[in-house]
């Protein structure tokens, strides 16, 4: 026997779930768009090392949450799990630094072995969008505007909150991460095990846990602000007088490091009291330095991506199939017609709902179960006649006419 359930962490999409997740993708390229980015299509499947570059990554997605195997030509290979180093390693290998800046938009599934939970799941959807080569506070800007644009479109400026940090130039990371190793070796009996293996290898993250008694610690942490410097501190200036310019609303969140081990300044996450405990629907932020870990250029980057799903199940606009018209004959004589009738009006661009079978009461209650505006009723009369009934399926007004005429009364 065949196990039907599906894989712990995935489902299927289907019906209203399904439109919401095809809503969501077009509203957001449409938006990112109008802002100059095309879409990219990379493998669902890369080399491990594109997303573990190095041995010092201890983000949660790199050392637990990969889906790794080695397939039959002994290759070490990665489902996704997040799409900026794909997109990267994309336009290293593919020349795309001849042409700066490129402003690049993806979407499609990404792959983390998570403890599946509401809105955690083990396969899952992104859209994201990458800009590359531009090195200013005016690329943060935009991106984040575009973000903010983009959960306009889709209704939701009012639910969710944008939190922003910066993490500082690379000098500056290392002024806080020494104070913040200090604060936290005077606490490591109260850490996670876990926190306490990332303290060697990269203490920021601590700042991320999700453990409870490593937040109780982070808590009373230094604050990054405090470890900018004079450099850092007017490029993150420069970010919030943009936004304030372009009134978007955002609080600054010193405790913000985000997930992944790549960023640098801006870091920032749209999160939404809605969805309980995953309430980050949009996150990204700046990693000048990836393109070169990658093996590109000195080339600056900046990006974001959003959960699919989880903005699906936030999102509230009308998305029901265009109401279709009803093609129903009534006995054997009317199944040529019917064909030709239905065929003629999908051509002419009308959706019709043709129904296979039963009698003329079934038919009927099958148009209106699938919202029928209009009913085209093949009788054996009318047809002897070379007439068909056109029925309103809204106000019951119905009337003859001629098979003939049937496109042009309809159109
Ligand atoms: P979280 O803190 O919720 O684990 P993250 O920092 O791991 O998020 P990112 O890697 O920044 O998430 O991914 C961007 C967005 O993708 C998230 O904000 C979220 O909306 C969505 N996302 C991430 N992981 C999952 C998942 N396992 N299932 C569904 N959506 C996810
Ligand atoms: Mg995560």
């Amino acid at each position: 026997m065949v196990k039907t359930q599906s894989v712990r962490g995935t489902y299927d999409l289907y019906g209203i779930l399904k439109r919401k997740a095809n809503k969501v993708i077009e509203l957001a390229s449409q938006t990112v768009e109008k802002y100059g980015f095309e879409q990219i299509e990379t493998p669902i499947f890369e080399f491990t090392e594109v997303f573990a570059r190095n041995l010092g990554d201890t983000s949660d997605v790199v050392t637990k949450e990969m889906y790794t195997f080695q397939d039959r030509g002994g290759e070490s290979l990665t489902l996704r799990p997040e799409g900026t180093a794909g997109v990267v390693r994309a336009f290293v290998s593919e020349g795309m630094q001849q042409n700066l800046p490129v402003k690049l938009f993806y979407h499609g599934p990404m792959f983390r072995y998570e403890r599946p939970q509401k809105g955690r799941q083990r396969q899952f959807t992104q859209f994201g969008v990458e800009m590359l080569g531009v090195s200013t506070p005016q690329a943060d800007i935009e991106v984040i505007a575009m973000a903010y644009d983009f959960l306009k479109q889709l209704g939701l400026e009012n639910d969710v909150v944008l939190e922003i940090n910066s993490l500082g130039d690379e000098e500056s990371r290392n002024v806080y991460r020494a104070k913040l190793v200090n604060y936290l070796k005077d606490h490591i009996s109260e850490l996670s095990q876990d926190s306490v293996e990332r303290l060697d290898k990269n203490p920021l993250r601590v700042l991320d846990s999700k453990e409870e008694c490593d937040k109780r610690v982070v808590e009373d942490a230094p604050l990054y602000a405090d470890s900018l410097n004079e450099e850092s501190k007017a490029f993150f200036n420069e970010v919030l007088k943009g936004l304030d310019l372009l009134q978007i609303p955002y609080v600054v969140n010193n405790k913000l490091v985000r997930g992944l081990d790549y960023y640098s300044h801006t870091v920032f996450e749209f999160v939404t009291t809605k969805l309980g405990a995953q309430g980050t629907v949009l996150a990204g932020g700046r990693y000048d330095g990836l393109v070169a870990e990658m093996g590109g250029g000195d080339v600056a980057g900046i990006g974001w991506a959003c959960g699919v799903e989880r903005l699906s199940m936030l999102f509230e606009k009308d998305v029901s199939l265009p109401r279709p018209i009803a093609v129903i004959e009534v006995g054997d004589e009317g199944h040529n017609h019917a064909l030709q009738i239905a065929y003629q009006l999908r051509n002419a661009g009308f959706c019709v709902e043709h129904s296979y079978s039963g009698n003329l009461k079934k038919r009927m209650a099958k148009a209106n179960k699938a919202n029928a505006y209009l009913a085209v009723i093949l009788g054996t009369d009318e047809l002897a006649r070379g007439h068909a009934t056109l029925k309103n399926l809204d106000t019951g007004e119905q009337r003859e006419v001629k098979l003939e005429d049937l496109l042009e009364e309809i159109k």
